[in-house]
């Protein structure tokens, strides 16, 4: 028996949950549930977080936490429960299977069945933002080896598992070297360990077109969180219905499971919504905790009752559907299946589901790491690289020296075009010279010389090599 957190949430939570578990209970789910509040109510009782400190210690005594849709309230000041969950408990993979159940639910993809592994905790969602000058705000993106390791191993982890033919790559490391340049390179050092599944790479731009287009061309798809969220969505919609889809949200050490959809305020309380997404992030936290025979019992059954045309009003057609039914009444349909099996969807069998084990993130041996020069970006109001260019070489000393400015990340000294239209941000570039060796010292002087010049900076960025290797973008057009 495994003792699980589960919470109800808002607007259509309890309806879909209590059907849901209702299926799970009949299927013969060995779980017990601790039953937390979190959501609106706690939200407006003055807790911006929207969760007590009893209910985080619940969830992480039990480790696994069963999640209804909830609502977050209008207005500042609200944090996302969704966002501090993954973050608070180190949910890193976000994985959402995307199959569609074609002629029984209308979708343009009939042959679609990817799952996409999204990276769950950093990227831009890190959330550090600054405005830095009158005209520019910045969003910080952060990308960590150990953030890439993980949900790419995860992703080629459970390809190997469920039989999985191919894992593919979205980046845009033809523009972020750096930073989705370290994704795609972890993706190679890891592929290379699974000589069995075929790996590839697509820029996310045109493999997003091809997934609208073409889904059935994907198998498993593993990307940061930003293209993840965004990606996710889309194949959901295109494999037939958002409100069809479950995801699960996997830590080290817990995991949460959620339908896709939101609290659906507008048809709360009426019995009429689809209880499919919860279910289907049910049977992931089966699959999750080794009750793979229920999972499988329930699978089938859903798909015998999706098959039968028992359908909730969002996926009803006249094509296609026999009887309109509410919540409750489709989580009979449901229970009535259990132990059948689809005829014509194909059945899903889960015998060799294994708990995936994945080794704990090692933290590699440190690089040499030698310090190249600084990025000073400094606010100033003029319109030319070039008359910058003059101001700031009256800091050139003779360990470090002014070697380039951009605005926006376009080169505008030396050699800049007047057509560069520029803000009042501007990055200046000052490095090392004759091999001095040049440390923080050499940085705090220059902030000094610059500060005593009423030169106004506004943020630094050291220049690193890792052994070696220059380990910071070029300036565009450099
Ligand atoms: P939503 O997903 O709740 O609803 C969008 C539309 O889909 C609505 O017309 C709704 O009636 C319909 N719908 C959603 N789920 C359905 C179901 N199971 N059966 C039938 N129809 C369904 O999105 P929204 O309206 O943008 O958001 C409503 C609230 O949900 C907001 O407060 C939002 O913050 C919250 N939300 C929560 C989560 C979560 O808890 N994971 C996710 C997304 C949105």
């Amino acid at each position: 028996m495994k003792k699980i957190t589960i919470a109800k949430g808002d607007g259509i939570g309890p309806e879909i949950m209590d059907a849901t578990l209702s299926i799970l209970m009949h299927a013969g789910a060995q779980i017990e549930f601790d039953e937390i509040s979190v959501g609106e109510k706690v939200y407006l009782s003055g807790n911006s977080s929207g969760i007590s400190k009893e209910a985080w210690d619940i969830i992480r005594r039990n480790k696994i936490f069963l999640k209804a849709p909830i609502t977050t309230p209008q207005g500042g000041g609200y944090k996302s429960l969704n966002v501090s969950t993954r973050k608070f408990l180190g949910l890193y993979a976000n994985i959402r299977p995307c199959v569609s159940l074609h002629p029984f639910v209308e979708t343009k993809h009939p042959k679609m069945d990817i799952v996409i592994f999204r990276e769950n905790e950093e990227d831009l969602y890190a959330g550090i933002e600054h405005q830095q000058t009158d005209e520019v705000v910045q969003c910080l993106k952060l990308i960590t080896r150990p953030g890439c390791e993980k949900i790419i191993r995860y992703a080629f982890e459970y390809a190997r598992h469920y039989g999985r033919k191919k894992v593919t790559c979205f980046t845009k490391d033809n523009i972020m070297k750096q930073t989705d340049g370290l994704f795609h390179q972890v993706f190679n050092e890891i592929a290379v360990e699974y000589p069995d599944i075929i790996n590839e790479h697509w820029i996310i731009d045109i493999g997003a077109a091809k997934v609208a287009d073409t889904p059935e061309a994907f198998d498993v798809i593993v990307t940061p969180n930003l293209y993840g969220d965004v990606l996710s969505d889309i194949a959901a919609q295109i494999a037939g219905s958002v409100g069809l889809a479950g995801s699960s949200n996997i830590g080290e050490e817990c995991a949460m499971f959620e339908a896709i959809h939101g609290s659906a305020p507008d048809i709360a309380g009426k019995n009429i919504a689809n209880p499919s997404g919860l279910l289907q992030g049910a049977i992931l936290m089966l699959l999750h905790i080794g009750q793979a025979s229920v999972a499988e019992r329930i699978q089938n059954a859903w798909l015998k009752t999706i098959e039968e045309g028992i359908h909730t009003f969002d996926i009803y057609n006249e094509a296609t559907s026999k009887k309109r039914v509410g919540t409750k009444e489709f989580a009979e349909a449901v229970i009535a299946n259990l132990g059948q099996k689809p005829s014509l969807l194909s059945p899903v069998s889960y015998s060799n589901n294994v708990q995936l084990s994945l080794p704990k993130y090692q933290r590699k041996a440190q690089k040499r790491k030698e310090l190249q020069g600084v990025d000073l970006f400094v606010h100033w109001g003029g319109d030319n690289g070039e008359k910058l260019a003059a101001i700031l070489k009256n800091l050139n000393t003779s360990d470090m020296q002014l070697k380039m400015i951009t605005n926006r990340g376009i080169k505008v000294y030396p050699d800049g075009f007047p057509e560069t239209f520029c803000t009042d941000h501007w990055r200046c570039r000052f490095e090392q010279i004759g091999g001095v060796k040049i440390n923080n010292e050499h940085i705090v002087q220059l902030l000094r010389d610059a500060h005593d010049k009423s030169i106004d900076v506004i943020k630094t960025e050291n220049l690193y090599t890792f052994d070696g290797q220059p380990a910071f973008s070029l300036g565009q057009g450099q």
